[in-house]
């Protein structure tokens, strides 16, 4: 999708959008969604483990869901910016 955007499209901006309150991020924090909806969490399970070690600083559980929203919008960019496909794109 983010190839033919970019190269039929000419797509020159992509938004990454995230928000505070996920419930997706929640259930990935909590850990406890199977099946599905499990599977499609996989991802921001991993942003969790990943940052364990700065999640478990923090004292509260709705501190830790904020920063888990912010980290997934963070590692989304991230991941995007490391395509070779966007790397090559003319400024
Ligand atoms: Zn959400």
């Amino acid at each position: 999708m983010i190839e033919f955007g970019v190269t039929k499209l000419k797509i020159k901006h992509i938004i990454v959008c995230g928000h505070y309150n996920c419930g997706g991020v929640q259930s990935a924090l909590s850990g406890n969604e199977k099946g599905i909806i499990g599977d499609w969490l996989k991802p921001i399970e991993k942003i969790r483990d990943t940052h364990s070690a700065e999640l478990e600083k923090l004292e509260q559980n709705t501190q830790k869901w904020a920063r888990l929203c912010e980290l997934n919008v963070i590692e989304q960019v991230r991941t995007l910016s490391q395509l070779g496909l966007l790397q090559r794109v003319e400024k």
